[in-house]
């Protein structure tokens, strides 16, 4: 009863902030913001009214993706490099600034690791001098390959230290220990996302990550790559959900996190190879190919504290993110004669 009470009382006040927060008019700075949660994310803020100052070295982001805020005179477009120091005067900072999929991540690894801790580190630096709230996109690979399932967000996980998604994994617990000693040390005002497998529209055409691959593949007609017997498990979490997450963490007062941020409802990759055949219609056909190094056998997000603290649960199932996802990529890939 009691906890019931407390709740309630935490939902109550994540609305009020929430509310008041759309009738004031910010100016916030999105590093990454180019990318595919990035654009999402701006279009988000330009909708509520905010200026938005979108920061991104177009490493993995791609114009399209805010070609259509070109035009909004609150949307302005910094190309720059969020390991190199900036200065700016805004209210509020996201760090999404980092490549997101295995293959672009290990690409360049020391790049990579530098992103997330020299960004982190830029980021934090900025908001202490200008007294900014400041929210870091982290990420479900903080707990490796977990042996706990569902993750909380008090598993500490297992991770390879030396393996070759280090650089991401390692980078981003890196960062969310700065952002835990730039709180304690100098009181910055900080937000941690957890964020799990998102897909949707804007993802890059070659992403690489398994909800764009499989669509691509699927509507090409060419074979789909499952890696392994495709019996590991993600959790996709569809994009508007998780911009609904990011917005509710960082426009409260309750928690500072770190917070997981997924869709908890979980399948195997061979069970999303099937969905998407379906969907598409597709006559591609299913194939094995060797399973990536260190790669995660089961992921989940325990979605209790964003429940309880942010009044936060998904709302779009697979199937249903997964229609507008395929239309996107039908379009792109006609538009792109391929
Ligand atoms: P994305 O690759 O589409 O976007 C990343 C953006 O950061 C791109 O626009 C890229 O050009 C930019 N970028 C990369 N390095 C940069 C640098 N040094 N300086 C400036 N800009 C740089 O990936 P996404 O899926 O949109 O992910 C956004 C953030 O969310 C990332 O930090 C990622 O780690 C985190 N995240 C995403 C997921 C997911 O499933 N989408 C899961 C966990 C965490
Ligand atoms: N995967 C796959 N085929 C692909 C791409 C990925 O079977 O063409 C698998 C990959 O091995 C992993 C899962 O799908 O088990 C999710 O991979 P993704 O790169 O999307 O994200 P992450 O591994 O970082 O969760």
């Amino acid at each position: 009863m009691h906890f019931k009470f407390f709740i309630s009382i935490n939902v109550i006040k994540v609305w009020i902030t929430e509310t008041t927060n759309r009738f004031i008019f910010m100016r916030i700075l999105i590093t990454g913001g180019a990318g595919f949660l990035g654009s999402h994310l701006s279009k988000r803020l330009l909708n509520e009214g905010h200026q938005v100052i979108c920061m991104d070295n177009f490493f993995t982001g791609h114009k399209r993706n805010i070609i259509p805020y070109m035009e909004n005179s609150n949307f302005e477009l910094m190309r720059h490099d969020v390991t190199d120091p900036f200065k700016i005067e805004v209210d509020q900072i996201y760090n999404l600034a980092c490549p997101a999929s295995p293959i672009h991540y290990q690409h360049n690894p020391i790049k990579t690791i530098k992103t997330s801790v020299m960004g982190a580190i830029n980021c934090l630096g900025l908001a202490k001098r200008i007294n900014a709230r400041v929210f870091q996109a982290s990420t479900s690979e903080v707990y490796g390959d977990p042996s706990v399932h569902p993750q909380p967000e008090g598993y500490w996980g297992n991770v390879n230290p030396i393996g070759i998604r280090s650089c991401y994994d390692e980078g981003k617990r890196c960062a969310e220990t700065l952002f835990m000693d730039y709180h304690r040390q100098n009181a910055v005002d900080i937000r941690i996302a957890r964020v799990f497998n998102t897909y949707g529209p804007n993802m890059c055409q070659q992403d690489g990550r398994v909800v764009s691959n499989f669509i691509i593949q699927a509507l090409q007609g060419h074979d789909i790559t499952v890696y392994g017997d495709g019996q590991q498990t993600r959790s996709f979490c569809y994009c508007d959900d998780l911009i609904e997450g990011f917005i509710r963490l960082m426009n409260q007062d309750t928690v500072k996190g770190p917070i997981n941020i997924g869709n908890p409802d979980e399948f195997t990759i061979l069970e999303l190879a099937k969905k998407v055949i379906d969907m598409t219609g597709s006559r591609s056909k299913i194939i094995n190919k060797p399973l990536p190094a260190d790669d995660p056998r089961q992921r989940q997000p325990d979605i209790t504290q964003a429940k309880e603290f942010l009044g936060w649960e998904p709302e779009v199932s697979l199937e249903q993110g997964l229609k507008p996802t395929i239309e996107y990529f039908d379009q792109l890939l006609s538009e792109s004669g391929a």
